[in-house]
Order: C-alpha cells, then sequence, then structure tokens
C-alpha cells in the first residue's frame, strides 16, 4: 500500500495517489465504464473518454470561475446547503457541464468543521440519514450522480452505504465512489441495491502544485492507453487556480487523442 498516504491537505483526505501500484488497486475500476457497443460494432477505434470531476463547489472556492471557464465538459460535484451552492449549480448547467451532488461524509480523521452542513455520520439513525441525502439531493439543482466530499469512514460503512445509494437509485442518481478509503464498500453495496456505479482513477491535486498536477495528467494520460476511458478528480479551493490553469494547457494538447466527458456518459446498466 505505498501509494496509500494520508494527505497533507486541510480537507484531511486519504488519498489514493497515482502510479502504478494505485491503478493495480483500481483495475476493475471501471468495469462500468466501456466503449458503446455501436463503436465496438462499427469496428471504429474509439477515441479515449475522460471525465474530469471538480470536486468542493458550493462554497465560493478559488478557482471556481476559472474552472467553469474551461473550454471542454466537466463534471462538477457541489455541497449542498452552502452559500453559492445553487449559483453554482446554475453556472454549471447553463455552461453545460454535468452537475452531482458532492455529499459530505465522515471520515475515519478530521474535523467535523471541514464537513460542512448536514453531513453524513456513521452514528446517526438510518431515517436521519434517509432525511439527509434526499435533503442534500433536493438541494442542489440539475444533479443527476452523487460522490462523497471526505468519506473513508462512512463508505466503510455497510449500514450506511445501503441507505444512502438506495436513496440514490430512487432519486434515478448514480453514485461515484472517490475511494477515499481502500475499505470502501460501495461496490458491494451497489451491486446489492442495482445503483450505477462508477469510480475514481486518480486523484489529480492531492499537492497544489502545477508540477504534481502536470505529472499526475501524464498517468492519467499513459493509463488511458490501457482504458477506454478514465475519471480523475481535481479541486476548487486551495488548488483551483492551480488545477484550472494545468488543465487548461493540457487541454489542447489532448485534442484529437482524448474526448472529455461528463462522467454520466461513462455509465452503463448496472
Ligand atoms: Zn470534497
Amino acid at each position: 500500500m505505498r501509494f496509500l498516504r494520508i494527505s497533507s491537505r486541510g480537507w484531511g483526505r486519504i488519498v489514493l495517489l497515482a502510479g502504478v501500484g494505485a491503478f493495480a488497486l483500481t483495475g476493475t475500476g471501471n468495469a462500468y465504464a466501456s466503449v458503446p457497443a455501436e463503436q465496438k460494432d462499427a469496428g471504429v477505434a474509439a477515441i479515449k473518454r475522460v471525465a474530469i470531476v471538480i470536486d468542493d463547489f458550493g462554497n465560493g472556492m478559488k478557482g471556481t470561475d476559472q474552472m467553469l471557464g474551461l473550454p471542454v465538459r466537466l463534471t462538477t460535484a457541489i455541497m449542498p446547503f452552502l452559500p453559492t451552492t445553487h449559483q453554482d449549480a446554475e453556472a454549471a448547467h447553463a455552461k453545460g457541464h454535468d452537475v452531482i451532488v458532492h455529499l459530505p461524509m465522515e471520515p475515519v480523521r478530521g474535523k467535523a468543521s471541514w464537513l460542512g452542513p448536514k453531513a453524513i455520520l456513521t452514528s446517526l439513525p438510518d431515517d436521519e440519514i434517509r432525511r439527509r441525502v434526499e435533503a442534500a439531493i433536493a438541494d442542489v439543482p440539475y444533479a443527476v450522480g452523487m460522490n462523497n466530499h471526505m468519506g473513508s469512514k462512512a463508505t466503510a460503512d455497510e449500514r450506511v452505504m445501503r441507505i444512502v445509494l438506495q436513496v440514490c437509485k430512487e432519486k434515478g442518481l448514480f453514485f461515484l465512489d472517490s475511494r477515499t478509503s481502500y475499505k470502501t464498500v460501495v461496490p458491494k453495496v451497489a451491486k446489492e441495491v442495482g445503483v450505477s456505479l462508477l469510480q475514481n482513477d486518480l486523484f489529480l491535486d492531492d499537492v497544489y502544485t502545477m508540477h504534481h498536477v502536470s505529472k499526475q495528467l501524464r498517468l492519467l494520460k499513459e493509463e488511458l492507453a490501457k482504458k477506454d476511458s478514465c475519471v480523475a478528480i481535481g479541486h476548487v479551493g486551495p488548488s483551483g487556480l492551480v488545477t484550472s490553469g494545468t488543465l487548461r494547457s493540457v487541454i489542447p494538447k489532448w485534442e484529437g487523442e482524448v474526448r472529455f466527458v461528463g462522467v454520466s456518459e461513462l455509465l452503463s446498466a448496472p
């Protein structure tokens, strides 16, 4: 597990650092994501697809405008119940980006203040977890899916995840497992519940430097040589300007080889 480490960033997330080992861990990651049947049938050399998911919208975070202004389709993960939740969802939707709910969920380590309002805690009873998930979905306009903010403890808890994923299924939302815990029960429970699932392949910006984000994007490109599609997660906030700037410089270089898609495009039937 040499690629697993505690993040030093303020959110206190545990992250899977990208590298050969990390990709081995997520080797089945996008078993759910495949080239559409018609492309395979036609024998067309499919262009690689990448979904860039940007977490932590909703609180007027640094880099919000720069990220939303990128010239490709993104997936914006927007936290509920925060000052710019509605504004960011409206702006993202107007620019053609996918919107998903960035649900605050309990981490193994970290302060409650990093979680935001109405977080999903493993100490909550079933009915309160359900109420909070339903309220979060209702608070983020245009949401077509959900992923976890933090959540290394909650995503390892079967009781909690069964409720979260059941509500997603009822509301027609898919779930993107950010894989903040290698103990995640999300794949198992999602299969039981029958909810559509996607998984993160790598984090782009655990270190807030252009050097690091560029390196992660190179790893993403290498991974795309082996797979039809990948999911990568970046952030607005402390890394927002660096990540959006690095993406802006890389996007034209990938033209013709890689298509940037909303994460919902990587779904197949559960
Ligand atoms: Zn987050």
